[in-house]
């Protein structure tokens, strides 16, 4: 495929030689079409960036897309009480099966592989082994998990969340979009009937293992020169929000030292966030913030920031956070600022299955690089229920969430091979 095929795409090919298998394996032809199929689907004229937020117009497109490859495949396809769609071979119910896929939802004005390349590799992997004449002693699952960006309502991975109990019906009735359109509103203008939400323990009862490909949103793999990866684990992650209270005041008659301006703290507040995170080897990021009176001659009355931040383990995770809020409310009491701290969410670190990984090392030979990662996954939902694992894809930009986000069609096809032989393995046992 050529770079148009990707959108915003960087010129950065891999410098390995394209896999000998890639020209034989009838993988490599139907994620050409597929890609080219869907890449049209929620694109922004414009920035060149995805917009298929949950339950909108473009995510209804995605969806038909999804049921097209099932139906054309002859895979049994339905759609669970939260809405997520599967495409089965086999029967099932039948359980112990093996499942895969990943999202086709977005952030706003996200790349075209976050998602989409494990849904496609699924449906391609699936056709590799058909050209191979597998022949399946489990049942075979793909899926595309609903919301897992969390772009529309502010929490990911809701598709997942709901299935695995780890957010209730009465939670998920809560959550407003930004025009105030309630979750169940959007589902039902969407089709889906949101009285059926809930934990759904009979299905991941059925699933005996869930492998997720996924672009990876970092440089390892770049940096290693492989093609493909295992996950080890997910960072453990969490978002706070700080709130500033000051005293909104004339921005031209009201002297410096008389004023209480929680900008100064937030800013502070951001720089300490910095240097705790390097010091630590961790990430922390203030990404979002609303002003009020939000005036350009006023001081503000109040700032509020959102934190997110990530590391390896939960202690080095705690110890930023910590110095973070110690700074934080040493320059609030400087700057004569009341300083509010709430923790919106947190994920513990997920340790994906160490003998799935384990297995799927063997499968694709033992030399396959395992390597952390700061991002969620459904696959990191899954997993408190269900013997999970992830394959990540080379992105030798490193960059994920941007029009920017790439993996070139060699990584894409080795990515869709490795898939196949451990679906095969997994599947045929
Ligand atoms: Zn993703």
């Amino acid at each position: 495929m050529s770079e148009a095929d990707f959108p915003g795409a960087a010129s950065l090919l891999g410098a390995l030689p394209p896999d000998p298998r890639a020209s034989n394996a009838v993988g490599a032809g139907s994620f050409h079409a597929m890609w080219a199929e869907l890449a049209p689907i929620g694109r922004h004229a414009d920035s060149g960036g995805y917009r298929r937020y949950a339950w909108s117009g473009a995510d209804a497109d995605c969806r038909t897309w999804f049921q097209a490859q099932a139906e054309a495949r002859g895979l049994t396809y339905e759609t669970d009480r939260n809405g997520n769609q599967w495409a089965w071979l086999g029967d099932p119910l039948a359980g112990d099966a093996v499942v895969t896929g990943s999202h086709l939802d977005s952030v706003p004005d996200g790349g075209a592989f976050d998602g989409p390349l494990g849904v496609v590799s699924s449906f391609a992997a699936l056709d590799e082994l058909r050209r191979r004449g597998t022949e399946f002693s489990r049942p075979l699952a793909i899926t595309n998990f609903g919301d897992e960006e969390g772009a529309r309502f502010g929490l990911a991975c809701v598709g997942s969340r709901l299935a695995a109990g780890q957010l209730t019906k009465e939670k998920a009735y809560e959550l407003r979009d930004a025009d105030g359109i309630g979750l169940p509103r959007a589902m039902e203008a969407a089709g889906y009937d949101p009285e059926a939400i809930g934990a759904d323990p009979e299905r991941l009862a059925r699933i005996g293992a869930f492998v997720e490909l996924h672009v990876e949103q970092g440089r390892a793999l770049d940096l290693s020169g492989d093609r493909v990866g295992i996950a080890s684990a997910i960072w453990p992650h969490g978002r706070w929000r700080f709130d500033f209270r000051g005293e909104a005041n004339h921005a031209g008659t009201t002297r410096l030292v008389d004023r209480r301006d929680p900008m100064l703290t937030y800013a502070a507040t951001v720089l300490a966030a910095r240097t705790e995170a390097a010091l630590a080897g961790a990430v922390a990021t203030f990404g979002k913030i609303s002003v009020e009176p939000n005036g350009v001659n006023a001081i503000p009355s109040l700032v509020r920031g959102w934190l997110d931040s990530r590391a390896a383990d939960q202690a080095t995770l705690d110890t930023v956070v910590t110095a973070i809020e110690k700074a934080a409310r040493e320059r609030a009491d400087q700057d004569g600022i009341d300083l509010g701290i709430v923790r919106e969410s947190f994920t513990p670190v997920v340790e994906f299955e160490h003998a799935l990984r384990d297995e799927m090392n063997r499968i694709l030979g033992g030399a396959v690089p395992v390597l952390g990662t700061g991002a969620g996954h459904d696959a990191g939902i899954l997993s408190a229920a269900v013997p999970t694992a992830m394959l990540f894809v080379r992105n030798p930009t490193g960059v994920s969430h941007s029009p920017r986000e790439f993996a070139a069609e060699d990584d894409c096809v080795a990515g869709v091979l490795a898939l196949a032989d451990v679906l095969e393995g997994l599947a045929c046992r």
